[in-house]
């Protein structure tokens, strides 16, 4: 039996007892996963599938680089599920570091993963370093991180307002000032393209366009940070406003703020409490 990347995951209590069992089914070439409290804490993986069989890149042997910043990522990609922010394996997080990105791997439940399994591309999306598939999502990652140079992480999540916001074509007007957060008077939702294509991170540049977020129609949301926890700190308020924007809407037309006052926010906003962002 070959990995298909979805470890089995065992509880450390039963562990010890099956562990004859599992380490015939990890020669097998199952990937095991020993958890404690519901965490990952160890792997039983066969070398054989380690060495020969992982379908991209090279494995991962003795340190890991950027440990801090990979365990970053997983924290971050397990609180924005833990907060409803995000559902299963949907959603992606990437971290600028030195000679490209750390990116999440592809279709992986987060509660499974452990920092070896983020993998490390480069500006262009050439892997650098790992051994599982780098998100489908790596052009917007890379085309986002290349024309933004000061943007340090982004992250994409399948929120559920707004993506429900998405899927009506809708972005988010000036109906409350903190649309500010986002850098712009709105936040704007990209054009539908199929997920992981070029076509869609043409679609997300052109909506972020001196913007730190966009809604992507009939799919979720984007936005970018100077670090994982600030782009994690701007995901939830544009979530919380996509909420309050379709709760309004449910009752009338809400009120928009004029051009005039969102720049005087957008003024305000460039020395107020963390949100001061450079656009590129
Ligand atoms: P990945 O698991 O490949 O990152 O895909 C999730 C997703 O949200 C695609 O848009
Ligand atoms: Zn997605």
């Amino acid at each position: 039996m070959k990995s298909d990347g979805a470890p089995l995951q065992v509880k450390a209590t039963d562990a010890n007892q099956r562990f004859s069992r599992l380490l015939a089914e990890s020669e097998q070439g199952r990937d095991i996963v020993i958890t404690k409290r519901g965490r990952p804490v160890a792997r039983l993986q066969s070398i054989h599938t380690a060495v020969t069989d992982t379908p991209i890149g090279t494995p991962v042997e003795g340190e890991v680089p950027d440990f801090e910043k990979r365990t970053d990522i997983i924290e971050t990609c397990r609180r924005m599920n833990d907060i409803g922010l995000n559902q299963g394996t949907s959603g992606n997080a990437s971290v600028r570091v030195e000679g490209g990105m750390l990116i999440t791997p592809s279709g992986m439940d987060y509660d499974m993963m452990v920092p070896a399994d983020i993998v490390k591309i480069g500006i262009t999306g050439r892997l650098l370093h790992g051994h599982r598939r780098p998100s489908s999502e790596w052009h917007f990652h890379c085309r986002v991180m290349e024309a933004m140079p000061r943007a340090g992480a982004i992250l994409h999540t399948h929120s559920i307002n707004a993506t429900a916001l998405a899927c009506l074509g809708m972005g988010i007007p000036s109906f409350h000032y903190m649309v500010g957060v986002a850098g712009g008077r709105d936040i704007r939702c990209a054009p539908y393209a199929t997920f992981g294509t070029e076509e869609l991170a043409d679609a997300v540049l052109d909506a972020l366009d001196g913007r730190l977020a966009c809604l992507m129609a009939n799919h979720g949301m984007l936005v970018l940070g100077r670090d994982i926890s600030d782009a994690f700190k701007r995901a939830v308020e544009v979530e919380t406003l996509a909420a309050q924007y379709l709760k309004a809407l449910a009752v009338g037309e809400p009120n928009l703020l004029s051009d005039g006052e969102m720049d005087v926010i957008l003024e305000k906003f460039k020395t107020y409490s963390g949100w001061a962002q450079p656009n590129k």
